[in-house]
């Protein structure tokens, strides 16, 4: 017990609230909460810099260029003198060293510098060098007295911290930060900063310990102490979130109840012997198979299947469901748009149209008497699939016994309306996740880590690759006589321009543009064309839709509001407009929208003349590769993880030091360390793991043990 206590007890330094810092005070301290999140004086030290500056030698003069930052110079002062009026007033000095000569200029606080001066004498002087008629200067820069010319350098790396203009006011620029760091530094003892890893991992990767880590990452006295704490700091930043996280998936297998799909009943089989409108691939059954076994146990699934568009991830949902009913429950089925939601709805009940099982679809835009009879029939327990949009969350919408819970394009969801799901059930219900964006391994590992995972990593057999190429705007005439061969040929295609948001008018009149320009190329009525943007009403759009999912028009002129998941197989050609304005995951979102049927196709990306680097990037690997998961890779790669839909809210990604791309191989070390040690001693129970333990817990958003669903 006492040894327990111990090692819980806090260092009691670190919890001291900011304010108390020597040089802090009530004013800083509300703005360094504010702008920065520093709370206490451990918050400080996990303000890590993002830089230092070498002082660790002295710069020849003559060596200065335009594109030194931060320089430290000694030299003779040879004179210096006062120039202009009033508020050009300033005060410029020169220093010579054996090199050349500098110049030195102040513009505040004149008479007190002034005073400090002395032609003749010798000086050490630092700051951040510009250039002013061909001559390098420093403004402001720091000075030393010198005994002698020659006398070291300050030799030290000296940390330079991010800040904010609002601190920056309040005299806490990045440097002044770096004093009260300092300050802290040396109030901060060994005993207060313990070790926390197990001692194993530290002799394998041999770490550094947890104090001298902290303290050489903010003040190193060589580039190789900096680059041994960082190490250490993000390999210990990596493995306590894939910990946190595995000890919720853990302790979710170990402890939350679950409903028990045990039995492959009658109509799983009756579907999967006698309608099954194709053989499965064998991701699609390995995955089927991973389901199977984790709704059999008793403990609640939560599960992200990520497959890429048109990887199949229909059927495997549509089987579970029927998995579900053979148990006695009911699923639900909700996709993020009524189009989807209205797909879903014809493609499931098409399948199971022979089946004896009940499925129906409820949106917003169901009539009052339908809606009744249809809540009613599902309070009732009639009905066996429910398929919707967010209208199934609605308090009104009560089920029988809700099983499943299957949520398509995940991203357009958040974690409050999941939650809100399986609250409709006394014993929460299995989830799956359906994505079709796909996420890095590494974006996954760390932002959907308490989630189990089965990914679909193939693609039906007979798919032709579609055929990816880059035009330029003045090459337009030419693409859209290539859009008339195919639609002569009976094929339909899609045309879709920028619009990233609906207010946008430049967008909107692109678009109006665009589409006068095509029925110009494709005059009706030999030509039947439908436009669907953001800005109509949501009839207008769904009977837009509806004419070119039934082929009754063969061109759709659309903005991104189809994006995702629209099912076509006779469309043969997707032509982007502006393709320089999209991002890599969602102009691959758009390519999926055809090479959906068995004829060959085309994605057509239009850009204008001139293109950045990351645009140019973007396009050369849309036309290389076909495949989501690189392409995923590369977004990231090139968007940062903050970036990526779906993942902009996600904590799991907020690390102070490590970077998911940048850091990779870090961050598989630190999940296979974390998984080898959840493996050995589930609830970190042992004597070695205690330390670890207890400090998960004093975390902010400590891991709630035992109490995890
Ligand atoms: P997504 O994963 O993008 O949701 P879908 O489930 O819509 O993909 O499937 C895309 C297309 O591939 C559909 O037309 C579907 O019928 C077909 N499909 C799915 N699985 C197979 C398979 N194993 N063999 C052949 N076609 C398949
Ligand atoms: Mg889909």
């Amino acid at each position: 017990m006492l040894k327990a206590f111990l090692i819980t007890s806090q260092p009691a330094i670190l919890s001291s609230p900011i304010e108390y810092l020597k040089g802090v005070g009530p004013q800083r301290a509300d703005l360094l909460k504010k702008e920065l999140n520093i709370f206490t004086f451990g918050d400080l030290l996990q303000h890590f810099p993002f830089r230092h500056i070498d002082r660790t030698s002295i710069t020849n003069i003559n060596e200065l260029t335009p594109a030194t930052e931060y320089a430290q110079v000694a030299g003779v002062l040879l004179h210096y003198e006062q120039l202009g009026q009033k508020s050009g007033r300033r005060l410029v000095a020169e220093l010579k060293d054996k090199t050349g000569i500098m110049e030195l200029t102040w513009f505040q606080g004149l008479s007190w510098v002034q005073k400090m001066l002395e032609t003749g004498q010798s000086y050490l002087v630092f700051g951040r060098v510009t250039f002013y008629n061909g001559r390098p200067q420093i403004i402001h820069p720091e000075l030393e007295l010198l005994k002698t010319v020659g006398q070291g350098a300050k030799n030290y790396l000296e940390p330079v911290y991010s800040t904010t203009e609002k601190l920056k006011s309040k005299g806490l620029g990045g440097r002044q930060i770096g004093k009260l760091t300092q300050l802290l530094m040396g109030m901060v003892k060994e005993k207060d900063i313990p070790e926390i890893l197990p001692g194993k991992i530290i002799k394998e990767f041999k770490l550094i310990d947890r104090y001298k880590a902290f303290r050489q990452v903010h003040f190193p006295q060589t580039a190789d102490e900096y680059v041994e704490a960082v190490k250490r700091l993000k390999l210990e930043e990596l493995f306590l979130a894939q910990l946190r996280m595995a000890l919720i998936r853990s302790g979710r297998h170990r402890y939350s109840k679950g409903v028990v799909f045990d039995r492959v009943g009658d109509l799983f089989n009756r579907f999967y012997r006698n309608f099954l409108p194709f053989q499965l691939t064998t991701a699609q059954k390995r995955v089927i198979k991973e389901i199977r076994a984790d709704t059999a146990r008793g403990r609640q699934m939560n599960r992200l299947l990520q497959g890429d568009v048109g990887s199949g991830k229909t059927i495997v949902a549509v089987l579970i469901m029927l998995l579900a009913a053979d148990n006695g429950f009911q699923s639900c089925l909700m996709a993020p748009t009524e189009i989807l939601a209205q797909q879903h709805y014809n493609t499931i009940s098409a399948l199971l149209q022979k089946m004896n099982i009940r499925v129906s679809l409820l949106t917003g835009s169901a009539k009052p008497a339908e809606r009744k009879k249809l809540l009613q029939e599902l309070e009732e327990g009639q009905l066996a699939i429910l398929i919707g949009t967010h209208a199934v969350i609605e308090d009104v919408v009560q089920f029988h016994k809700l099983g499943l819970v299957i949520i398509d394009e995940q991203h357009r969801f958040g974690v409050a309306q999941r939650a809100r799901l399986w609250q409709k059930a006394t014993v929460p219900p299995h989830v799956l996740v359906m994505t079709a964006t796909p996420i890095p391994r590494t974006l996954a590992m760390t932002a959907y880590g308490d989630l189990d995972y089965s990914v679909i990593d193939e693609l039906p057999p007979g798919r032709q690759p579609i055929t990816t190429v880059h035009r330029y705007e003045s090459q337009r005439s030419k693409v859209m006589d290539f859009l008339r061969s195919e639609i002569d040929k009976g094929r339909q295609a899609y045309i879709i321009f920028p619009l990233i948001e609906e207010s946008d008018k430049l967008d909107y009149e692109n678009l109006m543009k665009g589409y006068e320009n095509v029925k110009a190329y494709f005059p009706e009525p030999r030509y039947r064309i439908s436009m669907v943007h953001g800005r109509q009403p949501a009839e207008q759009k769904e009977q837009n839709m509806k004419r070119f999912v039934e082929h009754d028009t063969r061109i759709m002129v659309s903005t991104t509001v189809i994006e995702v998941g629209v099912d076509v197989p006779n469309a043969s050609v997707m032509v982007i407009e502006s393709a320089e304005k999209f991002g890599l995951s969602q102009l691959h979102q758009l390519r999926g929208r055809v090479g959906r049927g068995a004829e060959k196709s085309y994605c057509i990306l239009i850009t204008g003349p001139k293109l950045g680097n990351d645009a140019r990037e973007r396009i050369r690997v849309l036309v290389s590769t076909g495949n989501g998961f690189e392409i995923a890779e590369k977004d990231l790669e090139l968007r940062g993880p903050g970036e990526i839909e779906g993942t902009r809210q996600s904590g799991a990604l907020n690390f102070k030091l490590a970077h998911i791309v940048q850091d990779r191989s870090l961050l598989e070390i630190a999940k296979n360390i974390s998984a080898r040690l959840i493996e050995n001693d589930p609830e970190l129970n042992s004597a070695e793991n205690l330390p670890l333990k207890n400090f998960l817990r004093m975390q902010k958003g400590a891991v709630l043990w035992r109490k995890i669903s």
